[in-house]
């Protein structure tokens, strides 16, 4: 039997159908539940054990989106999801996205699809110019930007750079030859823990460095005792991770003290604005990213809070050259006219796996669908529907907001043990009315709240505090 592949013409018929099945989801996404209720195992046991024999009829397999897939999901751009932190997406992403997949593009080198590499340095370009990053991420100058899948990935790749750097090259070499460390404060992402581990530093390659007790942002002091007591141990300080917006609380490093630090001590600094960097779009939040013109390298999520659907992080460096130098390996396979003129990118040397798609065109499309303007209205909304929503915790004395909230995350719990936050949580998420998830500040149980859906409004936080307060326990397990 030959293949059935289909047709330009079929594709257009079901391409149609999908695009009317996500249009229809994105209508309906208020009524349905924020998470499934079922227990594991429930999707699992909707599919049959084996692929089909034959092809299955294009109907059938959209029906079961509705049947097999809805019920089971997290609905992450739900107007009440409020957990972790947003992954919001939007109609020109998917459709930008949907052109990439279909032009099915391999970009690894600028000779596999010239367009592929030439839009995505543009785009990081005007990324760059739109959170009015320093001049020296720019294409332009010696520096310039790529996207990665995740900030994970961008983390893990300014640490290599960092360790290639910090050991002349032994680490692409001959591998280490002393200790070498990474700082990072004890509210840092987990990804940056995973990076030193890959890069062959171990665990204890990471030094965990305090934080101010009020703002939980990383003491200038305590880094720079932590760089010297390692100096005085024949330890080799490779790479300080800072961070904008903390996943726990969005606290904000202070870089002008710790860059200047960086500066001191020849130490690279990467900085991870992974939720937070979007705010910088909008002018009155700039504030946040004071002191970036120390950075080395800098990262941030357009698929967390600017409309871009995942994956998509946005990764510059202030010297390109590094970052090559530390990743690059030229199989004979690969060689071409073009790489070899040294005149163009070939962004297969910015990351770790070799291939790549085309994430720049939703990129594209999304910064000319909102337009800045567009943009900062969306940021915009979502700090002031979190500054309402706190003004309602505020205003209530059973609660208290337990961190500053200068972006769309509100961190706040019951003036009560831990227990109890934790049932009152429990009961809040029970119903599929919204979700929230938690966290740890100053060792105690606290909720999270993080606005970032395009589908929000007022009313959703508003149903949402009246979910809350309806929720609490009225046996308090002790005052706290
Ligand atoms: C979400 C987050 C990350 C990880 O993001 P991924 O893109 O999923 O890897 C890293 N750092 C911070 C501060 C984050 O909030």
């Amino acid at each position: 039997m030959t293949p059935t592949h289909m047709t330009p013409e079929e594709f257009r018929r079901h391409g149609h159908a999908v695009v009317d099945w996500i249009a229809d989801y994105w209508a309906t996404l208020g009524q349905r539940p924020v998470t499934s209720a079922d227990p594991p195992g429930t999707v699992a046991a909707r599919l049959p054990a084996g692929p089909p024999e034959l092809g299955e009829a294009f109907e059938r397999i959209l029906a079961d989106l509705d049947t097999v897939l809805t019920p089971g999901l997290t609905h992450w751009q739900h107007p009440r999801f409020f957990g972790y932190f947003p992954a919001n997406t939007s109609g020109p992403s998917v459709l930008g996205d949907l052109v990439g997949a279909g032009l099915g593009v391999q970009g690894m080198l600028w000779a596999t699809g010239p367009a592929c590499t030439e839009v995505e340095t543009v785009m990081l370009d005007w990324l760059a110019e739109l959170l009015d990053l320093p001049a020296r991420f720019r294409s332009t100058g010696t520096g310039g930007g790529v996207i990665q899948d995740s900030a994970s990935s961008a983390t893990l790749v300014a640490v290599l750079a960092a360790v290639h750097r910090a050991s002349r090259g032994r680490w692409r070499g001959e591998g280490l030859d002393r200790r070498y460390r990474v700082y990072t404060s004890s509210q840092g992402h987990s990804s940056i823990e995973k990076a030193a581990r890959i890069a062959g530093l171990g665990d204890t390659g990471i030094r965990t460095v305090g934080v101010d007790p009020d703002t939980l942002a990383m003491d200038p002091a305590a880094l720079r005792a932590a760089l010297e007591a390692d100096l005085a141990a024949g330890v080799v300080p490779a790479a300080v991770v800072a961070t904008i917006g903390t996943t726990s609380t969005t606290a904000v490093d202070p870089l002008p003290a710790i860059g200047a630090l960086c500066r001191e001590y020849g130490v690279w600094l990467h900085v991870d604005a992974a939720y937070a960097g979007a705010a910088a779009v909008c002018p009155e939040l700039r504030w946040s990213h004071a002191g970036l013109e120390h950075a080395d390298s800098y990262c941030f999520d357009p698929h967390k809070w600017l409309l871009t659907g995942f994956d998509c992080d946005a990764f510059w460096v202030a010297d390109r050259g590094e970052l090559v130098e530390a990743l690059t390996v030229m199989p004979e396979f690969l060689r071409n006219a073009a790489t070899e003129s040294g005149a163009v990118i070939d962004y297969r040397d910015w990351q770790v796996p070799l291939g790549r798609r085309f994430r720049a065109l939703k990129l594209w499309f999304v910064l000319r669908w909102y337009g800045v303007e567009g943009l900062r209205a969306h940021i915009r909304s979502g700090v002031a529907l979190a500054a309402r929503f706190a003004d309602r915790v505020r205003a209530d004395n059973r609660f208290e907001v337990v961190a500053p909230h200068p972006f769309s995350l509100v961190c706040f719990r019951l003036r009560a043990d831990d227990r109890t936050n934790a049932e009152l949580l429990r009961r809040v998420n029970a119903g599929g009315r919204a979700f929230l998830t938690h966290t740890r500040v100053r060792d105690r149980f606290t909720l999270r709240l993080a606005v970032g859906s395009p589908y929000t409004r007022e009313e959703d936080l508003a149903e949402t505090w009246r979910l809350i307060t309806g929720a609490v326990p009225d046996e308090p397990g002790g005052r706290a």
